[in-house]
């Protein structure tokens, strides 16, 4: 990928070579426009993930990580990476090439003025594609409300400027506690599907941590009845410290 890069920087290009770089770095993220795809049924929730406000994000338009400024839909990634679920690498393919969304619609890795002005732009959010009257909602709002991003970043920004670390940990223990005890019931009351989590909820605040060099172990109790991909949750120890 990284001679892929390196490869394609060399290459003064005004056409597309399929060579894949833009779908492995990530799928895009969803606008209105492209509800009708979602609609006709060639891609469920199983696919999607989300954003949540104030998630740390890349931000395209300012090439930086940042505080995402409003809730984001996107295409999730195969798992182990962000390389975009629909891209078949063994036919250097787009899987759903005749109703790919708008961004990969509009993407040319040469140049990006076609794109640039729509990134942030009549996004589409949860509520916009989830059932009116869906009892999920009302557990979307209470997460939203228990695990708010902007007091998790304050913390985890901070972090490394405390001095006595503890109350900080104390507090993100609390928040990881509250996320995944929010993603139980609506799997185990509700009857969530598993596959359709990263969308419902977002990404679990113990990963997101870990890609912080927080490393987050907790114990059995905690992880009771949140297993819908337990090799995720390796660990079991019940503790959040800070990574050396
Ligand atoms: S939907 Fe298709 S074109 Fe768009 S990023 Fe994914 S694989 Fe690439």
């Amino acid at each position: 990928m990284i001679r892929k890069d390196k490869e394609q920087k060399k290459i003064p290009r005004d056409s597309c070579i399929r060579c894949g770089t833009c779908c492995l770095k990530g799928g895009p993220v969803l606008h209105n426009e492209d509800k009708k795809i979602l609609l006709s049924g060639q891609v469920g929730y199983q696919h999607l993930t989300t954003i949540r406000k104030d998630e740390l994000a890349f931000n395209p338009v300012h090439s930086k990580v940042e505080p995402t400024p409003q809730e984001l839909i996107k295409v999730a990634g195969k798992g182990k990476d962000w390389s975009c679920y629909f891209y078949d690498e063994k036919e250097s393919a787009c899987m759903i090439y005749e109703h790919r969304f708008l961004e990969c619609r509009l993407l040319k890795c040469w140049d990006t003025s076609d794109l640039m002005p729509i990134i942030g732009k009549n996004t589409l959010t949860r509520t916009d594609i989830i059932n009116h009257g869906d009892p999920i909602l009302l557990i979307i709002e209470t997460h939203e409300r228990e695990c708010p991003y902007r007091e998790i970043n304050d913390l985890i920004l901070s972090l490394p400027q405390e001095k006595d670390k503890s109350k900080h940990l104390a507090k993100l223990t609390k928040f990881v506690s509250k996320d995944l005890s929010i993603r139980s019931y609506a799997l185990s009351e509700l009857g969530l599907k598993a596959e359709f989590e990263s969308f419902i909820f977002g990404r679990p605040l113990l990963k997101i941590l870990s890609a912080c060099g927080i490393s987050v172990r907790l114990s059995k109790d905690v992880l009771q009845g949140y297993s819908p991909e337990p090799e995720r949750l390796s660990s079991t120890t019940f503790k959040i410290e800070q990574e050396r």
